[in-house]
């Protein structure tokens, strides 16, 4: 069943307050990293030790970071779909996405039967348990 006017309305809404909820995580990330690597090289010439502690520190919020990008550009590529009114239609078959599916996961590409296809064919990193 395609997504009535409503619906979309209401994914729209969800996708623009995750965005901007994580448009300021990351500059939190971000800030966070560079403080973190800055106070790496001052303590690089007291303790090597905490230098290596504080570049690891560094680096997984790099990670975090770069996970909350990828999450952005999936909620802006669900944006692009929704003006382009291509959005809530599984990009493998055609099928309307079932609107309890986009609310749990509101970037869906894929039906759920496609998705589960496309994680048993692609079997790296699960990026989404649904
Ligand atoms: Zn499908």
């Amino acid at each position: 069943m395609p997504l009535t006017a409503d619906q979309i309305e209401q994914l729209k809404r969800i996708l623009e307050e995750r965005r901007r909820a994580l448009f300021a995580e990351t500059l939190e990330d971000m800030a966070r990293a560079r403080e973190e690597t800055f106070s790496a090289v001052a303590g690089a010439v007291r303790d090597s030790g905490d230098e290596a502690q504080a570049d690891l520190i560094a680096d997984l919020d790099q990670a975090e970071v770069a996970r909350e990008v990828r999450e952005i550009r999936d909620i802006e590529a669900a944006q692009a779909r929704l003006a382009a009114g291509t959005y809530g239609v599984c990009a493998d078959c055609g099928a309307d996405i079932a609107f309890e599916r986009l609310m749990a996961y509101p970037t869906a590409k894929r039906c759920h039967d496609c998705q589960r296809v496309y994680e048993k064919t692609h079997a790296h990193p699960p990026e989404s348990k649904l």
